[in-house]
């Protein structure tokens, strides 16, 4: 229990939404509640602009500037926060769902006039699978949006889960009042821009008080006291319990623009979120609080100037205590490596570190050592499990334009789906290369990336897949004959694992009947 102070102080999470619900807006008031920034605008969005979905390389220099963004760790009230970035663009959501496996929470951004859409839909996806406690931000009170009860509805079907309002909203758009706080009973006047000065808060003991009609009107008044009765009577207290372990999500109305309704957020924040936890591992779990360092590498990030092929591993720390220049083994490679400058992304600079604790996220600067999911330990035969690989949306086949080059796009091709790029299949028994990904953004990456750091020369083939799933069976005979009738569609992902390419949902459906022996799965852990 050596470091136990120290993971007692850290919460490591990342907000997350649909593109323009204002998480870059949230992160912002964060850090200025942080101290980590003074001034509001300091904090680039790492939206990848629309305008640019044809320019891959103004894309990937958006990318890079993200790098300096990717993990933001500031103090607040002696809490040490490490937020880490997640990009919205839809063709990078592999990128931020396997950023969700190094955090212990998240805050999720939902727009109060779009309600839930598509990404909010698919990160949930990944957060419930994980049982990653939630806590919901209803931004943009300042605008007309749906009416807060059918919002809620609407959330907890959509998102399947349940929620629990911790504050209410007095009217939205621009009669929009401010926000009640069901739990310290008091009222927070709505200010634009406010400042998170005490005199805009009220305490109110007694709801049937009159103090209440004369800040708010008669009719607000009257309708808040409906409402909170109506909340009080179905919700209740929170138990803690419920939000840890992903089953409730507690939830926040405000307009993170006018840095409204956050600060009480940011506060239940650091008062109810995980701090760090166990983790799995093939062997078990690892407790956070053993001596030994435990970490594993959940995102690469490669080098923008060609003639470095350098690349920047992020590190999750699990346990124990990483060090700076001090060996620590590589389980994959089985062989042990040492970082002489490892860096902090502490208020957005980039320091080199000397130690790092449980919660923490390090950058160590990689020459091609590293895939996703590697494992660091100090000695110990083990590796975290739990990190999704999930089915590609679009798949293609590889067509090597200079035969001169095939051992350089052979190295290229496994560099590049190693940072996660993209995944790599191989036809069962044959060796044509199929690259699949979530986004027809990542095909000319891949191309361009081929060309200019390896030299190789690609087009791609489109092949007729919808899904890639992976197949298991318990009885190998069983899976031997399925392979055998369906060789056409089976391919092999790079860690050797059996995949089922189906060209349709119908062709899905059809084999999941007529095989029931046959397991179809549609993550793969990397381990
Ligand atoms: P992201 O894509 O989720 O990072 O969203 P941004 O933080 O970039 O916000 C998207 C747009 O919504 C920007 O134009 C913001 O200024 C705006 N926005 C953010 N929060 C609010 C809010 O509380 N009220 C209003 N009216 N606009 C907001």
């Amino acid at each position: 229990m050596k470091y136990q102070q120290e993971i007692e102080k850290r919460r490591t999470f990342a907000i997350i939404s649909h593109p323009d619900a204002g998480k870059t807006t949230l992160t912002e008031k964060f850090l200025l509640f942080g101290g980590a920034i003074q001034v509001a605008g300091a904090v680039k969005s790492n939206k990848i602009k629309k305008a640019a979905t044809s320019d891959f390389m103004e894309i990937e220099r958006q990318r890079g500037i993200s790098v300096a963004t990717s993990v933001m760790s500031f103090e607040y009230e002696g809490t040490l926060i490490n937020l880490l970035d997640t990009p919205g663009h839809k063709d990078f959501a592999e990128d931020t769902f396997r950023t969700l496996t190094a955090v212990d929470s998240v805050i999720l951004v939902v727009d109060s006039v779009n309600g839930v859409e598509e990404q909010t839909r698919r990160l949930m996806q990944v957060c419930r699978m994980r049982k990653t406690p939630v806590i919901v931000f209803i931004n943009k009170l300042d605008r007309d949006g749906k009416n807060r009860f059918d919002l809620l509805e609407e959330i907890e079907k959509e998102l399947s889960i349940s929620l629990h309002p911790m504050t209410w909203p007095i009217n939205q758009g621009k009669d929009f009042k401010g926000v009640y706080d069901l739990h310290n009973k008091s009222i927070r006047l709505f200010t634009a821009n406010t400042k998170a000065i005490d005199e805009d808060t009220i305490s109110i003991s007694d709801l049937s008080s009159t103090v209440l009609n004369e800040k708010l009107g008669e009719r607000d008044a009257a309708t808040l006291r409906e409402d909170v009765e109506l909340i009080d009577g179905v919700y209740g207290e929170l138990d803690v319990n419920d939000y840890l372990s992903g089953d409730v999500a507690p939830v926040f109305f405000g307009s993170a623009i006018n840095n409204f309704g956050v600060k009480e957020m940011l506060d239940t924040f650091i008062r109810i979120s995980p701090k760090p936890r166990d983790r799995e591992t093939n062997k078990g779990l690892v407790k956070v609080d053993a001596d030994k360092f435990s970490g594993f590498i959940f995102k690469i990030h490669a080098n923008l100037d060609p003639k470095h092929r350098d690349r920047i591993a992020f590190l999750r720390v699990c346990s124990g205590r990483f060090e700076r220049n001090k060996y620590f083994h590589h389980v994959r490679l089985d062989k042990d490596v040492r970082f002489s400058n490892p860096y902090s992304f502490l208020a957005r600079e980039k320091n080199v570190v000397d130690d790092a604790y449980p919660g923490d996220v390090v950058g160590l600067f990689d020459t091609g050592n590293f895939k996703i999911g590697d494992t660091l330990t100090e000695g110990d035969e083990f590796f975290f499990t739990g990190i999704p690989s999930f089915s590609p949306e679009i798949f293609k086949e590889v067509v090597n334009k200079d035969p001169m080059k095939t051992k350089q796009l052979e190295k290229g091709l496994i560099q590049l789906t190693d940072e996660g790029v993209a995944q790599l299949f191989t036809q069962f028994g044959g060796n044509k290369k199929i690259i699949g990904c979530v986004g027809e953004l990542q095909f000319e990456v891949i191309q361009y990336r081929l060309l200019h750091e390896y030299g190789a020369s690609v087009i791609f083939n489109s092949v007729p897949f919808y899904k890639a799933c992976w197949i298991t069976s318990e009885d190998p005979k069983k899976l031997e004959d399925f392979i055998r009738f369906k060789s056409g569609n089976i391919a092999i992902d790079k860690d050797g694992h059996l995949v089922y390419l189906a060209q349709s949902e119908w062709f899905l459906n059809t084999e999941r009947t007529n095989n029931p022996d046959v397991e179809f799965h549609f993550t793969s852990e990397i381990h």
